[in-house]
């Protein structure tokens, strides 16, 4: 009689793998199925992970090239090593995806590495390697095999010469020059990186502006500022081809609501237009799971429209982040086990880890003015914020808004140095419906950038005081 698991997952990413460990904590008998070799999904082997860790390496190499000088360090014969940055890269990928079979080894986590299809109700049928199959009987299955790379049509990537995000973190040399096309997360993040080492950058975006869906204000100071760093942006432009020359690739835009063909010139072209769902050769269609037309599964508290099935992370609604993921990972074990579980989905940070970092968490103004919402807004800028003077590092702002009857938080913007360590604390406001007077009235460490949240938040009753 084969074993009887309670919960077996699809996909070993942060939304399976902490889904995972959380039902093995809570005593539950657990399988986890992942068709990669390592766990830790897009996120440790190919997203966040390796993208900080080049973040990371290339803004030193650039501090060392360029603006150490200002601190009174003077550099000489800084050399880039670009093998040893992506071998400094790939060890910490490796090491973090072999933490993560630790800790299913501790939490008695089942890891089979093979492609999961569910095969009928209760049934996950798994294609090990040399076609060896093997069926996991369950009670509860669990969807969590995230996202691919949305193609742009008549784009054919190569991850070579054409690269989506995961030929882009392993480049063997630093292009002459890139072409970036969408101003998104992964656009402003790896055009950086790429930037940094040497390449000019030039980005093609079809709407108006760069990040959609941040708030604007923030948006368009960082786009000044990534200018002034030596991006080059088209906006309100599409691609409508690219040819594939011996020495170069010749691309072909025009403005989005059509006129004149212009070409750029690229060593390396960076597709990033969003990513989509990946559920394929699941059988979902066969056990009766509704996916909305753009194929994101639909779900009520991580349940499908199907028994017994529940689905979590990327492949769901929602934003496409590591961290949503994970909570959701948590949040349906625990339902799964019976315990009253829930995610806010209204305070789910968003950083993009350039230079300065973008951060923010809760509603921009643009979506509070489209509500109808009446809020008052504090901002401070890093210029005045000691701690930013002291480190030479004062470009950006942060933004509080808050419920004009109430004084609740509804949303916090930055844009500065470490503002990706400094939202935390935001998030943990709204999570406690805090109003800005309790931010404003938090004895904060001085000097320290946290102090210009706090000044921002003063800022909402207008008594900003420090310089
Ligand atoms: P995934 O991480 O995609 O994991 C799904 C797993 O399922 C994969 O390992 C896949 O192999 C497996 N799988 C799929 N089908 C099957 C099957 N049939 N059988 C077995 N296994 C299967 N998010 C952040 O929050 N912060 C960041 O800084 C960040 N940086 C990113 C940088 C890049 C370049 C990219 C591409 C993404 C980044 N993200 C970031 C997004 C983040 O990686 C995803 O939101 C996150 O990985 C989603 O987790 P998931 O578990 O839903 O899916
Ligand atoms: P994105 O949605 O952030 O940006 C895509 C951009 O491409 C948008 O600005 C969009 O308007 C533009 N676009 C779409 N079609 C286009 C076209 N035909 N021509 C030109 N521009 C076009 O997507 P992404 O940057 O590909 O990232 C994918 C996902 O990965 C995101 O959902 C993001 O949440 C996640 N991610 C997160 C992080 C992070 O949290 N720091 C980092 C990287 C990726």
């Amino acid at each position: 009689m084969a074993e009887l698991y309670d919960l077996v997952i699809i996909g070993g990413g942060p939304g399976g793998y902490n889904c995972a460990i959380r039902a093995g904590q809570l005593g539950l008998k657990v399988a986890c199925v992942e068709k990669g070799e390592t766990l830790g999904g897009t996120c440790l082997n190919v997203g966040c992970i390796p993208s900080k860790a080049l973040l990371h390496a290339s803004e030193v190499y650039e501090g060392a090239t360029h603006s150490y000088g200002a601190l009174g360090i003077k550099t000489t014969g800084v050399e880039l090593d670009l093998a040893q940055m992506m071998a400094g890269k790939a060890k910490t990928v490796e090491d973090l995806t072999k933490g993560i079979a630790f800790l299913f080894k501790k939490n008695k986590v089942d890891h089979l590495i093979g492609q999961g299809r569910i095969a009928g109700q209760g049934k996950v049928e798994v294609l090990l390697s040399g076609d060896k199959k093997s069926v996991l009987d369950t009670k509860n299955i669990v969807i969590a095999t995230g996202s691919e790379v949305t193609p742009l049509p008549g784009v054919e990537i190569d991850e070579e010469r054409i690269v989506s995000s995961t030929g882009a973190l392993s480049l063997k040399a630093v292009p002459k020059s890139m072409v970036v096309i969408g101003a998104g997360v992964i656009g402003l993040e790896l055009g950086s990186v790429w930037r940094r080492l040497g390449a000019k950058v030039s980005v093609v975006e079809f709407l108006p502006r760069i990040m959609p869906g941040s708030d604007a204000e923030i948006a368009k100071q960082a786009q000044r500022i990534f200018k002034k760093q030596g991006f080059e942006f088209h906006l309100s432009t599409k691609v409508t081809g690219i040819e594939k020359l011996k020495s170069k690739l010749k691309l072909s835009m025009e403005p989005a609501k059509g006129g004149d063909v212009q070409t750029l010139d690229a060593d390396v072209v960076l597709v990033c237009i969003g990513r989509r769902p990946f559920t394929q050769g699941l059988g979902l269609e066969e056990m009766g799971v509704k996916a909305d037309p753009r194929g994101f599964i639909e779900t009520e508290h991580w349940k499908t429209s199907a028994p017994g099935i529940w689905a979590i992370g990327d492949c769901t609604h929602g934003p496409m982040l590591a961290h949503k993921a994970e909570d959701e990972g948590v949040a349906c074990a625990e339902a799964i086990a019976g315990k009253a579980a829930h995610v806010n989905y209204g305070v789910i940070p968003g950083v993009v880890y350039t230079s300065p970092e973008i951060a923010w968490v809760g509603r921009s103004e643009e979506e509070l003015r489209e509500a109808g919402i009446e809020y008052r807004k504090g901002s401070f800028p890093f210029t005045a914020n000691s701690r930013a003077r002291a480190n030479h590092q004062t470009q950006g702002f942060v933004k509080v808004l808050a419920d004009a009857k109430t004084d609740e938080i509804l949303g916090v913007h930055m844009l500065g140095p470490n503002v990706s360590e400094m939202i935390g604390e935001a998030a943990l406001a709204m999570e406690f419906r805090a109003a800005s007077e309790d931010i404003a009235r938090t004895c904060h460490a001085h000097p320290t950038l946290s102090e210009a949240l706090r000044q921002a938040a003063m800022g909402v009753e207008g008594w900003t005081m420090q310089m």
